[in-house]
């Protein structure tokens, strides 16, 4: 009821740092593409957390994955195998073509590690000098929150007072290729990029530019790392969105969906040579490679390629696209996307129009203040995706 609402709300709003902004709805229970308030209203999840709930909310498998794990062992640590973790390593392996896999939790330790590892590659592989080696980054760049990641950011409010910054980062502007070729130097480690920027407002580069990047990469034996966390999983309507341009990166950066949308796993995947630079005590994390993560990993994979859901992507996202791009309406500047990964850009602010489809039973958010980011979960139905059309057109176009 509303007393409960508020209650829940004002002890977040009480208790928590300010760090988010959350459009007022208290969400209590999720199923597939749905979720429901304290009040019993209904709403379609257009943001999916962020892509980490591609294979939809509770899906049964991976809920019975999650709960036979719990049943049997939680947590092992690194220090002991578990009867999971190699489970889950074989599947990555196959899905990414990449031998070998180190296991994390969230996004933003997996950016942490290819970091690591892109160093420790330059120095110990391609020898160059000590403490010299740069990692070329992307303006509009997200990769997570961490004191390291943060410093190569191009977006002030997300360093402001987080200083000293941490040094060894260049940034070149996204899709540019001769940007690219002229920050090379014999003391680049890596590239590291996301193949459509999206906390940026699902920005896809000029088509070619991976595929080039990668080019330059590897002419100039520097690794290629693609940060896949949010465009990964048939998000865009491939497993991996570099597949888009026939680019296999050195290193595959994954998270999100990789937990299933109840536990957070992420991994990086590359080849020995990269990988095979960590020995014992080099890298660690206590809930990484854990065998409830690891089980529930497994269950999340299975998901994906039982129910087709890349190919739904792929074809209900086509249809989504082409549909929003004939809504005729004033505040609307560019409609872009790949698969279900779709940004709305406005020529206005973005949040009065995410609190408008909230009342009209639809829940998204905008990202950098002008662009609405649309990304169900891809289990949603052609049906539920017409209901949530007509919704989006009439928010659009009414005055
Ligand atoms: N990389 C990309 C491309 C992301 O979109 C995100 C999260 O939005 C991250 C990294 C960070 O992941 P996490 O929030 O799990 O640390």
């Amino acid at each position: 009821d509303q007393a409960q609402t508020s209650t829940a709300l004002r002890l977040e709003q009480t208790y928590g740092a300010k760090n988010y902004n959350p459009l007022p709805v208290v969400l209590v229970k999720g199923e597939g593409v749905w979720v429901w308030d304290e009040e019993g209203n209904r709403y379609l999840d257009m943001l999916s957390a962020y892509s980490a709930l591609n294979q939809g909310h509770r899906h049964p498998k991976i809920i019975a994955a999650l709960k036979d794990q719990a049943d049997q062992i939680t947590l092992t640590s690194r220090a002991f195998y578990n009867d999971k973790l190699g489970r889950m390593y074989e599947r990555l392996a196959k899905l990414t073509g990449k031998p070998m896999i180190l296991p994390m939790n969230t996004g933003a330790e997996a950016v942490e590690t290819a970091i690591k590892a892109a160093r420790r590659w330059a120095y110990d592989v391609k020898h160059v000098p000590a403490d010299q080696a740069e990692i070329i980054v992307c303006e509009g760049n997200f990769h997570g929150r961490t004191t390291t990641i943060i410093s190569f950011s191009s977006d002030a409010e997300y360093q402001r007072g987080f200083g000293p910054l941490t040094p060894g980062f260049r940034i070149v502007p996204y899709g540019d290729i001769a940007a690219l070729r002229a920050a090379i130097t014999p003391n680049t480690a890596a590239f590291l990029v996301e193949p459509i920027q999206g906390e940026a407002g699902i920005v896809l580069p000029p088509d070619g530019y991976l595929r080039a990047a990668h080019e330059l990469c590897k002419q100039n034996n520097v690794l290629f790392i693609a940060d896949e966390i949010q465009t990964g999983l048939g998000r865009t309507g491939k497993m991996f969105a570099c597949e888009w341009e026939q680019v296999v990166p050195d290193v595959y950066i994954i998270g999100k969906a990789l937990g299933g949308g109840v536990f957070p796993v992420s991994a990086v995947a590359a080849d020995e040579e990269v990988l095979g630079v960590f020995e014992p005590g080099s890298h660690g994390s206590t809930f990484g490679g854990n065998p409830l993560g690891a089980a529930v990993a497994v269950a999340a994979l299975d998901v994906l390629e039982d129910e087709d859901l890349v190919e739904r992507s792929r074809t209900l996202g086509a249809a989504f696209l082409s549909r929003l791009r004939n809504v005729h309406s004033p505040v609307v500047k560019e409609v872009r996307g790949r698969g279900l990964f779709v940004g709305v850009e406005l020529t206005t602010k973005a949040r009065p129009y995410c609190e408008r489809l909230k009342q009209e039973g639809l829940l998204c958010k905008e990202t950098h203040d002008t662009t609405i980011r649309f990304a169900p979960p891809l289990v949603i139905r052609e049906d539920e995706l017409d209901w949530a059309l007509a919704r989006i057109e009439r928010v659009l176009t009414e005055v």
